[in-house]
């Protein structure tokens, strides 16, 4: 690696301050290394933001997440926030409207649900002991996220099942609608339709959701106060609403200088970008760009967004429990998934206890409905709080008809939802990410996520595009480039540090 004369600034450069952007410029920063995170939003944490209406605290992207039995809690500690997260019980239930069913899922693990769904369709047991056998074995080969884990080239392996699709599964198994949906309704928690999603891909965020879900207490916040408190500790230098204007002093496929929005220049042994693709390719040099990669790029689509309603539950439920119910307008997760597609829809309805910030305990409701970036395209060119009459009216009825669906699934809150706040995906797109999709590029068989070196060769991807999308996935893909960017040794000393010797 050629290292400009003089030290730099910084030996890693980190480009976003979302959850994959915070996790690898703490594990940087706790194995010696100095770090400069630049955000170029005024804030850090990405969708992991909260925010604050009427003293009630509200989540933007983070509701839940699997993990807390698979590698999270080791991944905190070596992080330096496991006293951060503490873990929130939460159940799931899925809705079918078209069916006006309801299917409730144990929170004792893949076993229960697995034997819960052959009592009740009998006649495809067999199909559902193999899913669910197929689905631990991928989870079980997956070793991205064990950090014991010995060999890193194991964890780029593909398996057979990285050849077929959720669907091509289901076909083979010859599974019906109903039971499809069942088994695929995960697929709202990755964005990307049964027909195109490689069932590892699948599988891998399935299991940890069905197996044991929860949910964070202070939600994102949480990682977002303790990230700060150990960026402070650890010396990394966090600057916000700044971002890399140009590539500088570019010579045998490396850059070690950047010129800032603000003026200023910056010099770095490595850059970690944890942003959108389309946003790296902003920031790449356009000579070091091939038409090739271009293409590959733009070959990259949009998994869906969400319109998201946020309500506090007044008065509140006597029996109330934090869950998450998966309300399906048909059951056909292609068609719900299917971009451009206006008619069908899925939504998350998540029920949550909050404290408001005068120490009130309340009950939120948040539902987050599945859109595509047609619905809104009149509005594409104008930012939020800049909207005209027109698209108040949009959003109103939007309003109306989620809690009419929300209320067909929970008749005990009809009359009971006081609406807080509401975000299109246009919110999304001005405050969180490029597109405002809700999980970055669609996971599509066969597709080449942009992962690890860039053609700038000391520019690595990691973030939700770069694996698998949601929370852990993206901090995932932090740990798998950091053991990379720092070599085996410095990576087992950190390990061992922070989680003892095995
Ligand atoms: C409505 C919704 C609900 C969700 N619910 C869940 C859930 O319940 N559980 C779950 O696990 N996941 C959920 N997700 C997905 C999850 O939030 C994301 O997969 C994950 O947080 C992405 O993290 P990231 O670090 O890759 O990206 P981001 O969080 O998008 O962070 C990228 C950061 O980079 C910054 N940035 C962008 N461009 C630049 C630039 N040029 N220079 C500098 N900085 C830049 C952005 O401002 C942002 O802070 C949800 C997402 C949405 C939208």
């Amino acid at each position: 690696m050629k290292i400009t004369k003089k030290k730099p600034d910084s030996e890693f450069l980190i480009v976003g301050g979302g959850i994959s952007g915070m996790a690898m410029a703490l594990l940087l920063a706790a194995a010696g290394r100095s770090v400069t995170l630049l955000e170029k939003s005024a804030v850090v944490g990405g969708c992991m933001q909260r925010f604050v209406r009427d003293g009630i605290p509200l989540d933007t992207g983070f509701h839940f997440t699997g993990g807390f039995n698979h590698g999270l809690p080791e991944m905190l500690a070596v992080l330096g926030l496991h006293d951060d997260i503490r873990e929130e019980e939460f159940r799931t239930h899925i809705f079918l409207a078209d069916r006006l069913k309801k299917v409730s899922f144990s929170t004792a693990g893949v076993k229960d649900v697995c034997d819960h769904l052959c009592s009740l369709y009998q006649d495809e047991a067999a199909a559902i002991q193999e899913y669910y056998t197929v689905e631990r074995r991928i989870f079980d080969s997956t070793p991205i996220f064990k950090l014991r884990e010995k060999s890193l080239s194991e964890m780029f392996y593909l398996m057979d099942e990285d050849f077929i699709t959720l669907d091509d599964f289901f076909n083979k198994e010859n599974i019906s609608q109903e039971l499809r949906t069942i088994l695929g309704a995960v697929a709202m928690c990755h964005g990307t339709p049964p027909c195109e999603v490689p069932l590892t891909t699948h599988c891998r965020i399935s299991f940890g959701l069905t197996d044991h879900i929860s949910r964070v207490c202070g939600g994102g916040g949480s990682f977002i106060s303790g990230f700060q408190r150990e960026a402070g500790r650890m010396g990394i230098n966090v600057r916000t609403g700044v971002t890399i204007a140009e590539c500088l002093d570019i010579d045998d496929s490396v850059c070690h200088r950047v010129r800032l929005t603000d003026g200023s220049e910056l010099s770095f042994v490595s850059c970690v970008m944890s942003l959108h693709p389309m946003e790296m390719l902003k920031i790449l040099p356009a000579s070091m760009i091939s038409p090739h990669f271009r293409s590959r790029i733009s070959s990259f689509e949009e998994s869906c967004g969400f319109f998201s309603l946020y309500a506090e539950i007044t008065p509140p439920l006597p029996d109330f429990r934090q869950e998450l119910t998966s309300w399906l307008s048909v059951c056909d997760l292609n068609k719900i998934l299917k971009p451009g597609n206006s008619t069908e829809s899925g939504m998350g309805i998540v029920l949550a206890h909050e404290t408001t910030d005068d120490g009130r305990p309340c009950q939120t409701l948040t539902a987050f409905e599945s859109m595509f970036p047609d619905e809104t395209a009149r509005w594409d060119k104008t930012s939020t709080n800049r909207r005209d009459e027109g698209y108040a009216e949009y959003k109103a009825r939007r309003i109306e008809t989620m809690k009419a669906k929300v209320t067909q699934a929970y008749p005990e809150l009809r009359n009971k939802l006081r609406v807080m706040e509401s975000a299109s995906m246009l919110t999304f797109r001005d405050y969180l990410s490029t597109s405002g999709s809700g999980y970055g590029i669609r996971q599509k068989i066969g597709q080449h996520n942009l992962f690890g070196r860039l053609p700038v060769n000391n520019f690595y991807a990691v973030g939700q595009n770069a694996i698998l999308p949601g929370m852990l996935g993206s901090m995932v893909s932090s740990f798998v480039i950091f053991r990379r960017l720092i070599g085996e040794n410095s990576y087992w000393r950190l390990i061992e540090q922070r989680l003892g010797k095995l």
